[in-house]
């Protein structure tokens, strides 16, 4: 008898049909002996809609109410798959995150989780039930309501694996597992048998949405076992799991977008030690994440340094820099939210040379003009105007022959090898 932590998005819940499909998949697995814990999004489109309502009332909603809406959405889906499960004869019981107790943060919207008491959930299973927890929520010390980021139902799952121990995370979406790119975007794409933390780290936080990435700094951290599959189809999907030699074989693992990016520029920025520490403190202070830096050569004894930042921080960021460069008596302050970032990701740069140039030669030949470049060990990050993003990930993805199915497959035998 295993302990199996499954979770099913918000696609694989979207209606009374599909919450019954989950309800028979689980008891499958029941009915092999097997514990299992649930982990499930909100309905369908629901968090989106909450948003929308919440936009609809108020210009400014407070974070603690968002927080007070939002946890709503998993609230209803996790009684009612509980209820499904009855009308199969079989025991289970729903949770919020509060009854379970995830323990978070206060930073309502975006709340880490601090401890997660596996206690209830074990009681409840020793009686023979299916426990089934409301994704995405938590609750701070004195007892406030939080949500965790959106995709946030992926990190309960995780952070619940962890706790119990569970042999493996299993985690039900909407296409077949982790692909080469997104498979909406790019049709070619081809479906990874196996990939690293340290990779889906990478390509989550550069906006491949399949997996949440603080769930995976969770998972690669406590080297929680995951099963990225399908609720609509019973094939194998990704495992995600520690770096096996077999994955540095392939150079290039997946191409991803992020068309949520905008870019500032501060212009004529004097050129002396101190002003970035200056700007970039100040920057930090208004509480947003810079992601790419560049500044110009100074010939003048002035530059223009320019960085990039989420989209929704634009607002915010803009005022500080505005602030920032009166204080350090720079120029103007300008914004372009016409940009996207395109980037690979691949375990095999670190031995491959030559990568940069390819993804580089495959954007020159579709005319692709770069405006901002990024590198890190297991990747390469290239901002360009967003209305060519898409062509620019087909393109890549085909340089890099990711189509093709000659790329030696990782199995999942070889992935379980440490
Ligand atoms: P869920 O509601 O199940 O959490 P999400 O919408 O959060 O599902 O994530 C699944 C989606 O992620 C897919 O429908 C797919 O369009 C998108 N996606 C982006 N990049 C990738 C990728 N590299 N591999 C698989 N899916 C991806
Ligand atoms: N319902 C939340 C969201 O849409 C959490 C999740 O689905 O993981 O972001
Ligand atoms: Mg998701």
């Amino acid at each position: 008898m295993a302990l199996i932590v499954q979770k099913f998005g918000g696609s694989s819940v979207a209606n009374p049909q599909r919450i019954k499909e989950v309800a028979q998949r689980v008891a499958r697995v029941r009915k092999a002996g097997h514990q299992v814990v649930v982990v499930v999004s909100a309905l369908g489109d629901t968090t989106d809609e909450l948003l929308q309502l919440a936009a609809e009332v108020s210009g400014n909603p407070s974070d603690r109410e968002m927080d007070m809406l939002l946890a709503t959405g998993e609230q209803v889906s996790s009684a009612l798959l509980a209820m499904a499960i009855h009308g199969l004869k079989l025991k289970a019981i729903s949770f919020t995150g509060a009854q379970v107790g995830i323990v978070t943060d206060r930073s309502h919207t975006e709340a880490k989780i601090r401890k997660v008491s596996a206690q209830k959930i074990k009681q409840a299973l020793s009686r023979g039930n299916t426990v089934i927890v409301a994704g995405f929520q938590g609750i701070t010390e004195d007892g406030e309501i939080t949500t965790l980021g959106r995709g946030g139902s992926d990190l309960t799952a995780v952070a619940l694996a962890k706790a119990l121990d569970a042999r493996i995370c299993e985690i039900y979406t909407d296409v077949e597992g982790v692909y080469t790119a997104d498979p909406r975007v790019v049709p070619n794409a081809r479906k990874l048998p196996a990939i690293s933390y340290d990779e889906m780290l990478e390509m989550a936080s550069l906006g491949a949405q399949v997996m949440q990435a603080r769930s995976m700094e969770m998972a690669k951290k406590h080297e929680v076992r995951l099963h990225i599959r399908s609720s609509f189809s019973r094939r194998t999907g990704t495992i995600i799991s520690k770096e096996v030699k077999a994955m540095e074989d392939v150079v290039v693992s997946g191409v991803t977008v992020q068309k949520d990016e905008a870019k500032v520029t501060i212009c004529d920025v004097p050129d002396r030690p101190g002003i970035a520490a200056t700007i970039f403190t100040r920057i930090s202070d208004s509480r947003v994440n810079v992601d790419m830096i560049v500044q110009n050569v100074s010939r003048t004894g002035y530059t223009d340094v320019s960085f990039t930042v989420a989209r929704p921080d634009l607002k915010r960021v803009l005022r500080a820099a505005r602030r920032v460069a009166s204080e350090v008596k720079a120029g103007r302050v300008t914004h372009d939210d016409g940009v996207a970032k395109v980037s690979v990701v691949g375990l095999g740069m670190r031995s491959h040379s030559g990568i940069a140039a390819k993804m580089f030669q495959a954007m020159a030949k579709e005319s692709i003009n770069i405006e901002m470049i990024s590198t890190s060990e297991i990747k390469i990050s290239c901002v360009i105007r967003k209305d060519q993003a898409v062509r620019a990930v087909k393109a890549i993805h085909d340089a890099f022959g990711l189509d093709k199915l000659g790329v030696k497959p990782i199995t999942e035998k070889a992935a379980k090898r440490k």
